[in-house]
């Protein structure tokens, strides 16, 4: 389970709708206990695909690194990544699961016509072949 907190989760939305129609991403930071998460911080990252960023999203790694520690060094943990589907649903898609990492959640935001539509959560196995979906919760979830 992961459970996203009001002012993580309003930076998530946030950014995601403003990069409407191309997809954002982002990290979120926070507490992990066993399977429990918690997401108290996001931190909105610039998405470095150099195509067409409609449907793709690219995280530079230099950018991961200063997330995770930007997390440490206030006690917190990389729990995740987040990313958009622009006019698209929640899913965790071919691309998603080749470019994951077994030890992050994904949580992917589906934004409809600019608007936050639902989202999902994935935790994708160490062979990248494929993703459980892992419960989320977030503000009026
Ligand atoms: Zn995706």
């Amino acid at each position: 389970m992961i459970r996203i907190e009001q002012a993580a989760w309003d930076l998530m939305v946030a950014h995601a709708e403003r990069t409407f129609p191309n997809e954002c991403c982002g990290a979120m930071l926070g507490k992990v206990d066993g399977v429990d998460k918690t997401v108290t911080e996001a931190v909105a990252i610039e998405n470095a695909f150099t195509g067409e960023q409609g449907a793709r999203y690219e995280i530079r790694p230099e950018d991961l690194i200063a997330a995770d520690k930007a997390a440490r060094s206030r006690g917190l943990d990389l729990v995740g990544i987040f990313h958009s589907h622009p006019d698209c649903d929640a899913y965790f898609s071919k691309t998603d699961l080749e470019n994951s990492c077994p030890w992050y959640s994904f949580v992917v935001l589906s934004i409809k016509g600019g608007k936050f539509d639902h989202a999902n959560s994935f935790l994708p196995d160490p062979d990248q072949t494929r993703a459980e979906p892992e419960p989320v919760q977030f503000p009026g979830s």
